[in-house]
């Protein structure tokens, strides 16, 4: 140690110290080493307690401790252990100063067959030394260490009431020795550095408890919330996600039945299924309650992946879960919804997903999507559900008729009637805008009856000038199964006086598939009338064969989307001509819509398919102006 010279003891005589003196300076030059290393220590100790106040996760406890020992003058190489189980191994979670090789060799540490095992199970401070010298417990690591002449250590052990914790292991690389006041200050230092990581230890236990589902161990609704939370927590609001929602079918049934462990049991494997379609991502599946999961999809963009992703899931579900020596089938419904697009909080994913969890739970197959259509608490839809029905009974709804077309000939073969809602303030109002919005209230039955009414006077005026000239309505599927619906449709034609051989009733086929089996019985009632009765937008609602053939059907509207191409060899073309002849041989009735061009037209001629409906003959447009096709006699004025 470098002595100032201001204070090196001087004496009188040009001979030099006499031995009293020579003593004195020995002594005080002893007591200024101690003082040094006392002060190095206190700095290294202080430093340290003022890192550990600002952590409390113990990866950065760990970095904190070995930076602050790091301070040493000389610093030593310094590894921050900690206990993986009370058996043992010791995990180095911080370290410094050590080559890639002995940071591989000691990444873990057995409990038996090591020093700072040894620090560990004999809870006290185990010199390296110690162990090199009577050859046990020496590990790998400490072989390589030697090979470059580091021998000198110390493994501190960490233990917080009795409890022990892991080691710090302090090694000099000059292989200086240890002080009895150093080693003092290690023991502060582990005692300080044990107290944060207890501290830790608990908060992440309450941490866990608060954040987890205690039976399936998956993460539960505040953790998605956090999740989802703002940064810095949680997601940054420009990010995308998607929530997929699950409800199981079957699962108060068997509870019920079974008992509640089965229960649990069923609950826990369902999370285990759902955790391995996430790649193992246990993370980004959560238990909201009950029965109840949800999985978050991060970076999905669109409603399509997403429906591809609830629809895996729900295909996972089906396979039935192995329980108490039983296999129980469960299944699920889910519900989904977009971040940012469609919510912009995780409250509002979650009560989107819910809406269209609902939606789902109507429908065999079991996923939907979320869609403001669908939602009964936006306040647009709120206020335009109150407007539409005073706008029903003011007359603001006015009809719009589209002729469709005999390709074959080129004449009006009859019209379908379209609603469109004159708003006071909005203007002339697609269907789009509120159809969707009647259709999933009761509000659509006064809405139809309506459209049916206006349409079939429109049709008695016509008829007198084109007697087998047809009129196309839409139903929606509520409509058709309310009970009452045939009556309603029978009292008007009655009323209005129309031959029910001119009427057509258009249902959709996704409505038609929600559920086949209720609509097969419904629209034999509605058919009965004497009213014929078309598939809307064909091709677009998975219809199967067998449906197909049993359904009281007549005609098969062939959806707009397979009319985008029909090029020579294209794949629409095959489509939309394998569905006329299959129309054909089922002896129904084919339309196609949506003809925007000549070429158009002529294929489907071509291909002999019936009736074309679309911009290229006509609009759809207000009576007076459609009016002139029936002037005609029913001829148009654009060729086929
Ligand atoms: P839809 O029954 O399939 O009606 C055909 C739709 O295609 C109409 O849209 C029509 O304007 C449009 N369209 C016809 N030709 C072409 C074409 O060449 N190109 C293009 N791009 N589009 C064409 P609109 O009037 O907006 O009606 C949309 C949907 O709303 C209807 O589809 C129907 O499902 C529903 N809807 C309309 N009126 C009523 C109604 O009174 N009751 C019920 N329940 N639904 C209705
Ligand atoms: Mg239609
Ligand atoms: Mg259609």
């Amino acid at each position: 140690m470098d002595e100032p010279a201001a204070e090196r003891p001087r004496t009188h005589g040009a001979e030099g110290p006499c031995p009293e003196e020579r003593e004195l300076l020995k002594e005080l030059r002893f007591a200024k080493t101690v003082l040094d290393a006392q002060n190095e220590s206190l700095s290294v100790v202080t430093d340290l307690v003022f890192r550990l106040q600002q952590r409390l996760d113990v990866e950065a406890i760990a970095r904190e401790t070995v930076e602050a020992l790091q301070q040493y003058r000389h610093p030593p190489l310094v590894a921050f252990y900690l206990l993986e189980r009370p058996e043992g191994p010791l995990r180095l979670v911080a370290g410094a100063g050590f080559t890639e090789k002995e940071r591989e060799l000691g990444a873990t540490l057995p409990l038996e067959g090591s020093a700072s095992g040894r620090a560990v199970r004999e809870q006290r401070i185990v010199p390296m030394e110690e162990v090199v010298r009577n050859g046990r417990d020496v590990h790998p690591v400490v072989s390589e260490l030697a090979s470059r002449s580091v021998t000198s250590g110390l493994c501190i052990p960490l233990s917080h009431g009795g409890t022990p914790l892991g080691t710090i292991n302090v090694i000099f690389p000059n292989g200086r020795e240890i002080r009895p006041v150093e080693e003092r200050t290690f023991h502060g230092i582990a005692r300080a550095v044990s107290l944060a990581v207890s501290n830790s230890c608990h908060l992440a236990g309450i941490e866990h408890l608060a954040f987890h589902d205690a039976l399936t161990g998956l993460p539960n609704r505040p953790a998605l919330h956090r999740r989802l939370a703002p940064p810095p927590s949680g997601f940054a609001g420009d990010q995308a996600a998607g929530l997929v929602l699950l409800d199981l079918d079957r699962f108060r049934e068997i509870n019920d039945a079974l008992g509640h462990n089965v229960g649990d049991d069923l609950l826990v494997q369902v999370a285990e299924r759902l955790v391995a379609r996430r790649d193992g991502q246990r993370e980004d599946v959560f238990r909201l309650g009950g029965d109840e999961f949800a999985v978050l999809v991060p970076g999905a963009r669109s409603l399509a992946e997403l429906d591809a992703e609830a629809r895996a899931i729900l295909a996972a579900l089906e396979e039935p879960v192995k329980v108490a020596g039983m296999g129980l089938e469960v299944g699920a419904s889910a519900g989904f919804a977009l971040l940012p697009e469609q919510a912009r909080t995780s409250h509002e994913l979650l009560r989107c997903a819910d809406v269209a969890l609902h939606r789902a739970k109507q429908t065999p197959g079991g996923a939907a999507a979320y869609a403001r259509e669908l939602d009964e608490h936006t306040p647009e839809r709120l206020a335009m559900l109150s407007e539409l029905g005073r706008a029903i009974r003011d007359g603001q709804l006015v009809l719009h008729f589209q002729p469709k077309v005999a390709l074959q000939y080129g004449f009006v073969e009859g019209f379908e009637a379209l609603v469109r809602w004159n708003h006071p303030r909005l203007g002339l109002l697609p269907s789009s805008r509120f159809v969707p919005f009647a259709e999933a209230t009761d509000l659509v039955q006064p809405l139809t009856a309506w459209v049916v009414r206006s349409a079939l006077e429109q049709l008695a005026r016509w008829n007198r000038q084109m007697p087998r000239l047809t009129m196309a309505v839409n139903l929606s599927m509520r409509n058709v199964l309310d009970r009452s619906c045939p009556e309603t449709l029978a009292g008007a034609m009655k009323e209005v006086g129309v031959d029910p051989g001119v009427v057509e009733f258009e249902l959709t086929e996704t409505a038609i598939m929600a559920d086949p089996t209720a609509a097969q019985t419904s629209l034999g009632r509605i058919t009965s009338l004497g009213a014929r009765l078309a598939i809307d937008d064909f091709g677009t609602g998975y219809s199967s064969l067998s449906y197909l053939a049993r359904l009281p059907v007549d005609v098969l509207k062939i959806d707009r989307s397979f009319l985008a191409d029909l090029a020579p060899e294209s794949r629409n073309l095959a489509v939309v001509r394998s569905t006329v002849q299959l129309a054909h041989a089922l002896e129904l009735g084919v339309v196609a819509e949506g003809i925007e061009d000549r070429e158009t037209a002529r294929a489907l001629r071509d291909m002999r398919c019936d009736l074309g409906q679309g911009f290229y003959f006509a609009r759809p447009e207000p009576a007076e102006e459609a009016g002139r096709h029936v002037a005609r006699g029913g001829w148009i004025d654009v060729p086929v």
